[in-house]
């Protein structure tokens, strides 16, 4: 069992393989390992104190909703956050039960895993799985198929941490979110991050505000990267996470 990054979606209910699998050890790196005792065990309790008026401001929107779409929607959103909020309280953190500093090698009856540790990128501690004999990299956040969360993130870093993962000999990329892709999807991902982090600091060094930024940077990416990073438009829409990622690079950059 490995985790890729300390974010709440990649590494709560690890505590069920150990029970499923007597001796089954939690692997990741120790910076990954580090977050979560940091922040990740801070951000469990942080949920439990705030989703109850999550779920309060939910039922009194539905309340007062009006269509049947809204209806919908806020009964969907509501139902979500109560079992989360039940599960979250349940949640018994089990921390992974070995650490690794660059990398770690596992050779096993037909299967050989290279977990990897190549620079910053969706978090400062980012895993990567590497089945040199399948032709697969396993990416975690660091790559996946629709606009980056960079909240966590060090957009900075990202590419120079991508051009070491395409170093690697291989075909087939799973990712933290997402279909599987090929390298194809990898360079579009890549130069978007690139392209948007080189505007953004183009912006900051000509002495643009924040708000300027966030109105000249989307023209300009948009002709490459709109129709490419929006397939999943319903889950993460285009303009939102790049405003995101865009309010992040600049308070990295300046
Ligand atoms: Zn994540």
């Amino acid at each position: 069992m490995v985790n890729t990054h300390f974010h709440w979606d990649h590494w709560h209910g690890n505590e069920v393989y150990p029970a499923a699998y007597p001796g089954a050890e939690i692997i990741t790196n120790q910076l990954t390992r580090e977050a979560m005792v940091r922040k990740g065990l801070k951000r469990i309790q942080d949920h439990v104190r705030q989703v109850p008026a999550e779920v309060t401001r939910l039922r009194a929107e539905l309340a007062a909703a009006t269509t049947t779409e809204q209806r919908a929607k806020l009964q969907a959103d509501l139902r979500l956050a109560e079992s989360y909020l039940a599960e979250v309280r349940a949640l018994k953190p089990a921390l992974p039960t070995m650490a690794f500093e660059r990398t770690m090698k596992l050779y096993r009856r037909d299967r050989e895993i290279h977990l990897l540790y190549l620079g910053r990128a969706h978090t400062e501690g980012d895993v990567f799985v590497y089945l040199p004999r399948e032709r697969t990299v396993i990416t975690g956040d660091a790559v996946i198929g629709w606009t980056p969360y960079m909240g966590d993130g060090y957009p900075e870093d990202w590419v120079a941490t991508i051009d070491r993962l395409a170093e690697l000999d291989f075909d087939t990329i799973i990712m933290g979110h997402g279909n599987p892709a090929g390298r194809e999807w990898l360079r579009t991902f890549r130069g978007y991050i690139h392209d948007m982090v080189e505007a953004v600091r183009e912006g900051v060094a000509t002495g643009a505000s924040l708000d300027e930024v966030k109105q000249r940077v989307p023209p300009r990416l948009a002709p490459a990267y709109e129709k490419a990073f929006a397939t999943y438009e319903h889950y993460r829409p285009w303009r939102t996470g790049l405003l995101a990622n865009i309010e992040r690079t600049y308070a990295m950059v300046s």
